[in-house]
């Protein structure tokens, strides 16, 4: 039996990855469930999976979560000390999949116990505090297997590689729900359009982040830390089928791509069994039915997430904690209603500006605190930017 905890379980990647559990009851033993405000959903996969413990990362539903697992015998907790505590629990395997920079200290809990695996959906953590969490999993002993489709898929296409021989990584994008419309329309697109994705079925902050590109851009800032690749490596490329999810170059010109179904499930399942392959219940593809696949370069005019997600890497020290705060609090607005479509990148540009020369913080020692301070000072910058845009 393998002892698992996901956090982040009431999500899009969190339901996934219990469905993959669900089908295999005698495999594992789950310690630890996580969520935020879905009481109902967290409390009833804790009690179906017999968790040891439930926890929700608001304190103010706590009699809630209560209620709901009476005489369960799931413990339940909450609050994000709480929520990190549960991430210490000793498990063979952790699924991190809470949104945001929320997941950071719970993912370094993890990445803490060594003799373990941290299986990466929580990207925030790598572009919050890629070298920190690297480093916490190396001194520890712990294993990190990404998630993200494109850094899993890269994985896959570098077994039994010599990284010397690498000369490129090209993650695809695809284009996210406004890859065709008109230029001068973006502005004007509503939170229910930037909301639906063509063809994978995520959170809504991720699928918003699609159609913007800062998904994208937090990737190329994941290829840059996961894989330790220089930026001018890495290449995005449009590709509206989603079936080819990342390739890498090699220096005999060869390219080795992952092709699979836009279903989460084949990432999860890949960093659950590995290094074995087990079946997965995806989709097989039929590539004469598929008929072909498109690629198109990415348009930098559209999406400038990408050329900013280049500018922070440049910067280096801590500006990817930077990177990640203004967008988060960007897309926070743009969901409220307070900010349009293409204001997010002109609040995150502004933020990247004003950090860089406001703010000492940013080359300071990368430590959970001291990232903190950062992404602090980074959410009250972009709010500032949000605030002058409005008036
Ligand atoms: P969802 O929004 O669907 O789920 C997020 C999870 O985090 C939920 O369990 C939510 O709880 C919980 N949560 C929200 N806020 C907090 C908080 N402050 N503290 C603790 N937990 C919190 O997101 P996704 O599943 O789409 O994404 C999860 C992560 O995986 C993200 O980092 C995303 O970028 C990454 N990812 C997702 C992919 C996808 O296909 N969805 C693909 C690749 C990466 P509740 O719902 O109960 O409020
Ligand atoms: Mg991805």
């Amino acid at each position: 039996m393998r002892r698992v905890s996901v956090l982040g379980a009431t999500g899009s990647i969190g339901q996934n990855t219990l469905d993959l559990i669900a089908r295999a009851p005698d495999d594992y033993d789950v310690v630890a469930l996580t969520g935020a405000s879905n009481i109902a959903q967290l409390a009833t996969d804790a009690v179906a999976l017999k968790a040891e413990v439930a926890v929700t990362a608001r304190e103010d539903l706590l009699d809630d979560l209560r209620d709901a697992l009476a005489g369960s015998g799931v413990t339940a907790a909450a609050g994000a000390q709480a929520i990190t505590e549960a991430a210490s629990r000793p498990a063979d395997w952790v699924m991190s999949a809470i949104v945001g920079a929320a997941g950071l200290a719970p993912g370094l809990a993890v990445a803490a116990q060594g003799n373990t695996t941290l299986a990466l959906a929580n990207k925030e953590s790598l572009v919050c505090a890629g070298p920190l969490l690297l480093e916490t999993a190396r001194a520890a002993g712990a294993k990190i297997m990404p998630v993200d489709s494109e850094h899993s898929a890269i994985y896959q296409a570098l077994i039994g590689e010599d990284m010397d021989a690498v000369e490129r990584i090209i993650i695809t994008a695809s284009g996210g729900a406004f890859r065709d419309w008109p230029l001068e329309k973006l502005a004007e697109a509503t939170l229910a359009e930037a909301s639906s994705h063509p063809n994978w079925d995520m959170g809504q902050r991720i699928t918003i982040d699609s159609a913007s590109m800062f998904n994208k851009a937090m990737e190329i800032i994941e290829t840059r830390e996961f894989f330790g690749v220089r930026p001018d490596q890495i290449e995005v490329i449009v590709h509206p089928q989603s079936m080819i999810h990342a390739l890498v170059g090699f220096n005999d010109g060869a390219l080795m791509a992952h092709v699979g179904p836009p279903d989460m499930r084949h990432a999860i399942g890949f960093a659950l069994h590995h290094p074995a392959r087990q079946h997965l219940p995806v989709e097989r593809l039929d590539l004469a039915a598929i008929g072909q696949l498109d690629f198109r370069a990415p348009d930098e005019v559209r999406w400038p997430a990408l050329r900013l997600a280049r500018e922070t890497l440049e910067r280096g020290g801590m500006m990817g904690a930077v990177f990640n705060a203004a967008k988060e609090t960007a897309l926070d607005r743009f969901i409220a209603g307070d900010l349009g479509f293409t204001e997010m990148s002109q609040v995150v540009a502004q933020t990247l500006d004003h950090m860089n020369t406001h703010c000492d913080h940013i080359d300071a020692k990368m430590t959970l605190d001291n990232v903190g301070r950062v992404d602090h000072l980074a959410r009250k910058a972009a709010k500032a930017a949000v605030v002058k845009r409005a008036g």
